[in-house]
């Protein structure tokens, strides 16, 4: 079993496989990085894999594939299986935009994939291309189709914004209670990277357009998921917020970040890291699992996007998320 210095059990991998991405989302990635991390210095699939084992070998039970858009990177499917193979009761998941789904969802679930996340802002394409960069509703909401066509688990993301999307968070629920998948409203993480313009909606605003239309219900965190959730009086839909700015958020995480490079990210707020990378191009396991030692014992106790010293400045991560996976 894997703790870390404040006592809480890790089981849970997000592994980023590429920063590059086709969408420019405004809370992400609002233009292409000055440089991108040169593709030699990716780690192959087969030297993730050995820090996929080493981790799973010492108590990872649940791991998520990410990035930047983790579809562009070729061979992802034999990756998965390679996962599933070793360990196919692993929870096995994937965070996508979906742009290139609709064509690969078959070959991922056929390779082991499980669960997918999907981020879906909006309804309307002129929104959609004004948060992402480029008209992609179609093909986006084609890839949802297919996915729940072929039977992986789908979850739906979406980051509300003021005077963007904010009008559309009943709207975008809905769509997923027709479908019956969850969604979850993320708060809008101020980092660096994204738009500077750009107003995050707070969870209990978010929660306030919900509860002009319907009556709901706090149920509360699910284990040391980063979701709370809610449920809705009038038709039982459950719906979760991932509120980071919260002061409890931090209490139960259960997870640390690789990125495609090989840094292993403790906590995504924070630009600590330490790399497997060398350790993994020479096979070297012991190497590997030392490294993850010390990431553990260093994990920080929580973020700094509480807010619960109003007299502080506002912290900005520098963390990208297209980098770390969000
Ligand atoms: N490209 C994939 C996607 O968009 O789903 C996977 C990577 S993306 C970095 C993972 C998640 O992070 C997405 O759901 C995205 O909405 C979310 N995200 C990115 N930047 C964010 C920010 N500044 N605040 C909150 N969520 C953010
Ligand atoms: Fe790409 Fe996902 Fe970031 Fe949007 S949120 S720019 S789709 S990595």
């Amino acid at each position: 079993m894997l703790i870390d210095g404040h006592g809480r059990t890790v089981n849970y991998l997000r592994i980023s496989l590429t920063e590059r991405c086709n969408f420019r989302c405004q809370y992400c990635m609002p233009e292409k990085p000055f440089s991108w991390v040169p593709k030699e210095n990716l780690l192959s699939f087969e030297e993730l894999f050995l820090f996929v084992k080493v981790g799973i070998d010492e108590g990872i039970t649940k791991i998520r594939l990410t990035g930047g858009e983790p579809l562009l990177r070729e061979g992802l499917d034999g990756f998965i299986k390679m996962i599933h193979d070793y360990k196919p009761d692993i929870d096995l998941a994937l965070t996508t935009n979906a742009f290139l789904l609709s064509s690969v969802a078959q070959k991922l679930k056929d390779a082991g994939l499980k669960r997918l996340n999907i981020s879906l802002d909006s309804l309307k394409p002129d929104v959609v291309a004004k948060i992402a960069g480029k008209d992609v509703l179609a093909p986006v909401l084609k890839g949802i189709d297919k996915a729940l066509e072929v039977g992986l688990g789908v979850k739906i993301n979406m980051v509300p914004l003021k005077g963007i999307n904010d009008n559309e968070i009943v709207d975008v629920m809905e769509y997923c209670m027709e479908r019956k998948i969850k969604i979850r409203f993320i708060e809008y993480m101020e980092n660096r990277h994204a738009n500077e313009s750009l107003r995050g909606m707070h969870g209990r605003e978010i929660l306030e357009k919900v509860k002009e239309k319907y009556t709901i219900h706090a149920l509360g965190r699910e284990g040391a998921s980063p979701s709370f959730n809610y449920s809705i009086e009038e038709n039982g839909y459950e719906f979760g917020l991932i509120d980071p700015h919260k002061h409890d958020f931090c209490e139960n995480c259960n997870r640390i970040r690789l990125t495609a490079e090989g840094h292993l990210i403790p906590c995504l707020y924070f630009d600590e890291a330490m790399s497997i990378a060398k350790s993994v191009k020479e096979g070297d396991i012991e190497g590997a699992s030392q490294v993850l030692a010390q990431v553990l014992r260093d994990k920080p106790k929580e973020n700094r996007w509480t807010e619960d010293d109003p007299s502080k400045e506002k912290e900005i991560s520098s963390r990208a998320f297209y980098e770390t996976g969000g």
